[in-house]
Parts: structure tokens; C-alpha cells; sequence
């Protein structure tokens, strides 16, 4: 089976890994290799484990550490904005309390499932991963990894899982603002908050509207003189109790794992519930959000300029506060939100387009992430660099014509979870469903010129703009066809046939299967 050259980004210029075992390397090889020891990664292992229990497999870590972006985010009151029924794993229930916790909590059910699962000792830290070389002869990838001693590794194997996450581990999105050099304090972004940073007593400017911010806000509050929210545009921001007392009652009635599969769907179908209504009626939705808004902040509150922003919602993501948090903060005089731009930095603060200057001894810049997907690993198939912002997502996990991979993005309306499970099981599957049948590569292949292409997330969020140039694009149909739907997702993924038409399937005896 050759793969089509539509994936090559122009002309051959670079080889991106040799094929380690033409060129007679040593290389250890496993059936399956997982890219990434987050969430998403160690999810994987867990369901390869139980549903795929012949296969070999290591996980590969570039950190010395697992859970990913759970243990990265240092920041004061770093928390999951949505629910640890959905956020959590399908086989393995959340239990505690407290369904909004934070971000050590989640860093804790990574560590105990993977100890409870023995996927702690699948997993190789400090090994990150750099190329990818698949070979269609062999049917296998080359993988190459920078090793913690700085030397190059080699690995191959029939399946690459990359669960390595969608954004850069070396650093935020920082946009440049005229005159940063002056200012006389501490500008500090959330990824890489310092350790020794003392605040306590500090007035403290958070620049930002979005997740990050309000988290950051009502925490560093706690112990600053004060802190200001600066937003250029406002977020829908809305209230949601940290504990789901549906939950917490029926546990001890009915068990931990009915329990939580009710919680479960309970908190599934009211996301797609109020995401539908979002979009079908914007403007009585947006009110509504406002509404509530109000209820919880000071009477009078200019809730028009700082909490009504001029998008729909749901064509962002939606901040979540747990228990008003934020509001409360406002509302006790220790937060404040300013709707400005930046104009400059000055000595000691920033001064707004409007005139107004705000004081600060520390500026936080929570502006966001840098989207970068595979974790940077260069793909070549059978020679040719691919470049996967010209291939179609298949099913939102495979990528048109590259073989043999898989990758996991979790929902942008839901917990991210929710379709991590949904691509492991999926995963599992197609590999079960390839040994029945006796094929050792697969490939989705674009046979339909009809299918229009899209951007793959519709979402106006600055992060995914920036990031057009890399993602891949989605189908007008299925299976090419990103729904942001776990329920639909589910019956698909799940139930769905594997042998779909699109997915081509050969092995290394037999020619490629016709469709
Ligand atoms: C502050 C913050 C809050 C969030 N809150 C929520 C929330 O409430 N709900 C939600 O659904 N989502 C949330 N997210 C999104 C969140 O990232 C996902 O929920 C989830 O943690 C992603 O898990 P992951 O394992 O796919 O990726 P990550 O957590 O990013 O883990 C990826 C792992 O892969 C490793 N890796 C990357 N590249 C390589 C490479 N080349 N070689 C080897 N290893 C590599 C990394 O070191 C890392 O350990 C949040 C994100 C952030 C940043």
C-alpha cells in the first residue's frame, strides 16, 4: 500500500527519522507505542491493558513526571472547569465530594489509576519524542526520542498512539505590549509560575478574560491587597456548584459506580443540552447568563461592559466558576474587572487607551496557550514529510492517509475525557477488529471529491485562530465530520462499523483491500 503524497508539504527537502531497521540500529519495538503520560495517556494505557491485553506497549514521556498538564499548572487555585464525573474516567469512578477540584486532585486520580492499573511501570520518563517514520514495506513506524541524556533513541512499532496533548510545554502565547522593559515589577505568565513568588499584600493585575484568569483572580485575592482583572473583551462566565449533591446523595444508596455513570450522563446530557440551546437561541441564552450573573454581583453592576461579550455563546468556550467564586471576590471589593486595552507598560503598571493608569507590583499575563499538536513530532510516511494541517480528520482521531495513527483531542464543549475514552476504546477496537482479520495497516483514505473542506473547530477563540495554519481541517460528512457530540460520538466510536468504507486496510502479504 502506498500512502498519497497529498499529505507532503512540497518537495522532499528533509529525511525526517531513517527507518531504524534498514539502517540496522538497535531499536526496541512494541506493538503499540503511546506518545504522552497525561490524561489522555494514561487513559490509553488502561484501556489497551484491558482490552488488548496480548499487545506490547511503553508509554513515552518527555517530562520526568506523569499528568501532563495537571502537574505543569503551578498557578494559585488551578482547578478543572468542568466536572470530575465527566473529566474523570469512564471505568474508574470519581469519589470524592467535591465534583470541582483542584488541579493537585486531578494530578492524584492520574497517579492512583495508573499505580492501580501497573501503567506506572509502562512508562518511560524523559524520553521525548522527535520523529516519526513510517515505512509501508514493513508496516511499521520508526520512531526516534530524545533520551534524558540528551542521546537519540530509537523504537519501532505497529501503532502510534500520540496522546501528547495540543499545546507547547516550553511556553505560552505572550503577545508583546510596547513598553515591558519598564515596568519596575514582576510580570509572571501561568505556565511557569515561580515557585518563591510572594504575593501577599501585592496589588496584582491579571491580563486576561479567560479560564485561566478567573481562576486566578478570586485565589491570588485571598492573600494580595487587590487584584484587577484586566480583559480587552469580556467571557461568558457562569456560577456552578463545586459539589453535584445529586451525586454525593445517591452514593452511598446505590454504590460508587452507579453513582458516578448517573452523575455522569446526568452532567453529559445537560452539556449537550445547553450547548444546542446556546446555539439554537443565542440572544435568550446570553440573557439568561447575564441574568445570573447579576443575581451574584453587586446591585448595579456594569454587567453590559465586562461580563457581556460581543460573541454568542458557545462560539467560545464558556468560563465556568465554581461557586461564584469570583463573583464573591467582586462582590467583597478584592477583585475588579477593567474593560480596556493595554496602550502601554510604564514603570509601574500599565496605562490603558483610555487614559486610565492601573498601579501593580506583579502583572500576570494569563493570555493563553500555543497550540502545537503531535507534541511537535516530525511525521514522514514512506519518505515523505506530512503535514497535517493539509490531511482530514477521520472521526476526530486519524488523519487522512497516514497509517497506523491515531491521536486524541478531547471535546472543546465538554471535558476533554469524555472523547479521550471514546478514541482509546475506539483504538482498541480497530487493533482487536485488524487481528481478526489479518491486516497489519490501516489508512483513511479521501475517496469522495464531494466532501467540502472545513476548518476543524469552528470556535472563534484566539488560540484556535492562531492555530489554523496547523490543525487539520474536517469533512462535510461523516466520517470526516467533527460533532462535538459525545453522544453521538458514543454510538459511533463504540458501536459503529469499523470496516466503514474509508478506512483502508491491507496487510503485508495481501494487497490493499478494496472498498
Ligand atoms: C490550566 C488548564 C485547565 C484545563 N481545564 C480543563 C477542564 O476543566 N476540562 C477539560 O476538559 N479540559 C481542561 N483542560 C484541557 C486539558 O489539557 C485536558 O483536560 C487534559 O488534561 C489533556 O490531557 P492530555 O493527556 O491529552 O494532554 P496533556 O495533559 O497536555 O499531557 C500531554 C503529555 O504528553 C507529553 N508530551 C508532549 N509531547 C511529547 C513528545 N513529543 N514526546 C513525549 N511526550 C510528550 C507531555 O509532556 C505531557 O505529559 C485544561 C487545560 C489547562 C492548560
Amino acid at each position: 500500500m502506498q500512502a498519497s503524497t497529498q499529505i507532503a508539504d512540497g518537495p522532499v527537502t528533509a529525511q525526517a527519522s531513517q527507518w531504524a531497521v534498514e539502517d540496522g540500529r538497535a531499536a526496541e519495538s512494541f506493538d503499540v507505542l503511546i506518545v504522552g503520560a497525561g490524561l489522555s495517556g494514561i487513559g490509553a494505557a488502561c484501556h489497551l491493558q484491558r482490552e488488548c491485553p496480548s499487545k506490547t506497549f511503553a508509554i513515552l514521556e518527555a517530562r520526568q513526571v506523569m499528568g501532563g498538564t495537571w502537574d505543569l499548572f503551578r498557578y494559585p487555585g488551578v482547578r478543572s472547569d468542568s466536572d470530575m464525573y465527566t473529566l474523570g474516567y469512564r471505568f474508574r469512578p470519581w469519589q470524592q465530594p467535591r465534583a470541582i477540584v483542584d488541579g493537585p486532585s486531578i494530578l492524584k486520580y492520574i497517579r492512583e489509576t495508573a499505580r492501580e492499573y501497573g501503567i506506572d511501570r509502562k512508562v518511560r520518563f524523559g524520553y521525548g519524542v522527535t520523529h516519526a517514520s513510517w515505512s509501508s514495506a514493513l508496516g511499521r513506524w520508526s520512531v526516534d526520542a530524545t533520551a534524558p541524556d540528551g542521546t537519540t533513541v530509537h523504537f519501532t512499532t505497529k501503532f502510534l498512539f500520540m496522546c501528547s496533548g495540543y499545546y507547547d510545554y516550553d511556553e505560552g502565547h505572550m503577545p508583546g505590549w510596547p513598553g515591558m522593559d519598564r515596568f519596575h515589577g514582576r510580570i509572571v505568565h501561568p505556565q511557569q509560575w515561580p515557585e518563591d513568588l510572594d504575593y501577599e499584600g501585592k496589588r496584582i493585575v491579571v491580563i486576561g478574560s479567560g479560564a485561566t484568569a478567573v481562576t486566578l483572580a478570586p485565589a491570588l485575592a485571598e492573600s494580595a491587597a487587590h487584584v484587577t482583572m484586566l480583559q480587552r473583551s469580556p467571557t461568558y462566565i457562569v456560577a456552578r456548584p463545586s459539589k453535584d449533591k445529586i451525586a454525593n446523595w445517591l452514593r452511598p444508596w446505590i454504590g460508587a459506580r452507579l453513582a458516578y455513570s448517573f452523575a455522569r450522563w446526568k452532567n453529559v446530557l445537560f452539556g449537550i443540552y445547553f450547548y444546542n440551546l446556546a446555539r439554537r437561541k443565542p440572544q435568550e441564552t446570553k440573557q439568561g447568563i447575564l441574568r445570573l450573573a447579576q443575581k451574584e454581583l453587586p446591585p448595579g453592576y456594569d454587567v453590559s461592559t465586562h461580563l457581556s461579550p460581543r460573541y454568542n455563546p458557545w462560539d467560545q468556550r464558556l468560563c465556568l466558576i465554581p461557586d461564584a467564586d469570583l463573583f464573591s471576590a467582586i462582590r467583597l471589593g478584592k477583585v475588579s474587572i477593567v474593560t480596556d486595552d493595554i496602550e502601554t507598560f510604564t514603570e509601574k503598571g500599565l496605562r490603558l487607551k483610555s487614559g486610565e493608569e492601573l498601579e501593580a507590583d506583579i502583572l500576570v499575563t494569563a493570555t493563553g496557550l500555543k497550540l502545537k499538536l503531535l507534541g511537535g513530532m516530525q511525521v514522514c510516511v514512506d519518505g515523505v514529510p506530512a503535514n497535517i494541517a493539509r490531511t482530514l480528520s477521520y472521526k476526530g482521531l486519524m488523519y487522512s492517509d497516514i497509517p497506523n495513527l491515531a491521536s486524541t483531542f478531547g471535546y472543546i464543549n465538554a471535558s476533554w475525557t469524555l472523547k479521550a475514552d471514546l478514541i482509546a476504546e475506539y483504538v482498541c477496537r480497530l487493533l482487536n477488529y485488524m487481528d481478526e482479520q489479518g491486516y497489519d495497516i490501516c489508512a483513511p483514505r479521501r475517496r469522495d471529491s464531494s466532501i467540502v473542506e472545513e476548518p476543524a473547530l469552528n470556535f472563534t477563540s484566539g488560540y484556535i485562530k492562531r492555530a489554523s495554519n496547523i490543525l487539520p481541517k474536517q469533512g462535510s460528512r461523516k466520517p470526516w465530520r467533527l460533532r462535538q457530540n459525545y453522544a453521538l460520538d458514543l454510538l459511533d466510536l463504540r458501536f459503529g462499523k469499523i470496516d466503514d468504507g474509508t478506512l483502508e486496510f491491507s496487510s503485508l502479504e495481501k494487497p490493499a483491500h478494496a472498498v
